[in-house]
């Protein structure tokens, strides 16, 4: 079996070997191309001021090249618990933005020309839990409302357990990578400078401009957009503390034919179908939804993930992978502005697992404000949001969540779980993790994630050292691979 995404496969990358030459100076500053980054330049494509983009890595390859790709405004009921954290004119307007967002990428396919599989499905959320029948019917009430075509259903097109569920059918699916490589050839064409492998580390704000250091040297830039997935600084914001990472793990298997739907379950335990034709048809399936602290031993969660395949749709996975989402404590994303009336430094994060959606909605709201025009969907995805009555227990709860990640890490030392090759011990006061490969050398690294001190927990699929906390991981000799921590932690 393959530990790579489906995305990933075939991806030609020509290695972009533009240089830097930093001191560097831009109007613009994207940093972090995955959706949300460069959906954002490509509406900025005929801006005339100069824009950049800078990505740590390889452009589309973060979580955007790990998710399961479909376009979807049904997702897992949010309108009716919108409406009730919210009020109807938040769940309405969140609604619309996620339609809007289909259209746009529609729209982007067909004047670019992007070959990325884009097409029309139906799509599903259901339940097997009868507890769970009056939320459907919750949302149902929210549909009729506003005379939303929706189907009550009580099977899915394939033979598969479901007891209740909704359906509509002006829904998409796509690839992820070949759309967001398709934008960044034209983005590229029209005289956006982009550079891979160009870390940001830190910001620092001044006067008429930011200063941002990279591990290439430094950035100069009058507007700064951070689309990192998660935010690689704490202040402004705060996100630690008005979020919580969940994981997920999916998996890809070859069948013989395609469907045409997509269908996901309401809530825990997640249960996600969807189908893709390439050269092959696959049928790829999510699932064993966690928060990022709780179920540490990933070859476990991978091989509950397989059974379930084998067990509910008689397929063996390929491929497997396995990946993260930032959470917000009130059910909507953070778009747009990071401090009040600065029109200067943006963001877009926390997109609850719906980021191919809130990802492309979040280019063209990041990109109206950049050039200042008026977006009616400003105000719903408002970072700087006050928290009501309503949305303080579940902020208290992620302020509690993140505290409790960091003290149960700093706890956490050997696991039975872990195989004999792996081990955590201290070495001049300082906690070390020591991963020993198959020809018996020994890789130590620092066992102390930099963003916020978490200890990190071995991964034995990926062979990596993962943060619990907050999704930041490291390869066995201390790189780091994935944000939000931007430094290594090699000894
Ligand atoms: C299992 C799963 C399935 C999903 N399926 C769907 C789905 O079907 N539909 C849907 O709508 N959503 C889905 N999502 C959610 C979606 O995948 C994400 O919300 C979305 O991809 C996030 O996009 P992004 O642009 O914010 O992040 P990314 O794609 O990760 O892009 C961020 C980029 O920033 C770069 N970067 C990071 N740090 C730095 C730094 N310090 N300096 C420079 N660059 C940096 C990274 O290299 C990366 O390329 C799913 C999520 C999960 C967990």
């Amino acid at each position: 079996m393959k530990k790579e995404t489906l995305w990933q496969v075939g991806i030609k990358v020509e290695k972009n070997k533009k240089v830097i030459n930093t001191p560097y100076q831009t109007d613009i500053l994207i940093i972090g191309g995955g959706m949300a980054g460069i959906e954002t330049a490509y509406h900025l494509k005929d801006s005339k001021q100069k824009v950049t983009v800078i990505d740590s890595d390889i452009i589309g390859f973060g979580v955007s090249s790990n998710s399961t790709g479909k376009l979807t405004y049904l997702q897992e009921l949010p309108y009716h618990k919108l409406t009730q954290t919210f009020d109807f004119y938040t769940a309405l307007k969140y609604l619309e933005s996620q339609k809007e967002a289909i259209q746009i990428a529609r729209k982007n396919m067909i004047q670019g020309n992007l070959d990325c599989n884009f097409e029309i499905v139906s799509s599903y959320t259901f339940t097997n839990d009868e507890k769970k029948i009056k939320a459907f019917q919750k949302e149902q009430a929210f549909f009729d409302k506003i005379k939303l075509p929706y189907q009550v259903v009580e099977s899915l097109p394939i033979p598969y357990s479901i007891q209740y569920g909704i359906r509509v059918d002006d829904t998409a699916v796509f690839h992820p990578v070949k759309y967001i490589r398709g934008l960044l050839k034209i983005i590229q064409k029209n005289g956006i400078d982009v550079y891979e492998n160009v870390r940001a580390l830190t910001l620092e704000k001044h006067d008429k401009h930011y200063i941002v250091h990279t591990n290439r040297g430094d950035i100069i830039a009058t507007k700064v957009v951070v689309t990192t997935h998660y935010p690689f600084f704490l202040d402004p914001g705060w996100i630690p503390l008005r979020t919580h990472i969940e994981k997920d793990y999916v998996g890809a298997a070859f069948i013989d034919s395609v469907h045409n739907f997509s269908a996901i379950t309401e809530g825990s335990p997640t249960e996600s179908i969807r189908y893709h034709q390439d050269q092959n048809a696959y049928i790829i399936y999510a699932g064993e939804s966690h928060k990022t602290d709780k179920a540490m031993d990933t070859k476990k969660e991978y091989e509950k993930l397989k059974k379930q395949m084998e067990d509910y749709l008689q397929v063996t996975p390929l491929y497997q992978w396995s990946t993260h989402d930032v959470m917000t404590n009130d059910g909507l994303p953070f778009i747009g502005r990071m401090e009040k009336n600065n029109d200067h430094l943006l963001i877009a994060t926390g997109f609850n697992k719906w980021g191919m959606t809130n990802g492309i909605i979040a280019g063209k709201i990041l990109s109206d404000i950049l050039l200042g025009k008026e977006n009616e969907y400003e105000k719903i995805f408002d970072p700087n949001r006050s928290l009501n009555k309503k949305k303080v227990t579940s902020f208290f709860l992620d302020v509690y969540q993140t505290s409790k990640s960091i003290l149960k890490t700093k706890l956490h030392t050997n696991k039975p779980y872990y195989p004999n090759n792996v081990k955590i011990t201290h070495e001049d006061g300082k906690k070390i993790g020591i991963y020993t490969d198959e020809n018996g050398r020994e890789h130590k690294v620092r066992n102390l994630c930099p963003h916020l001190k978490c200890s990190l927990i071995f991964n034995e699929v990926d062979k990596t050292w993962d943060c619990p906390c907050h999704g930041s991981r490291f390869d066995i000799d201390g790189n780091v691979i994935e944000g939000p921590s931007v430094y290594d932690i090699k000894l």
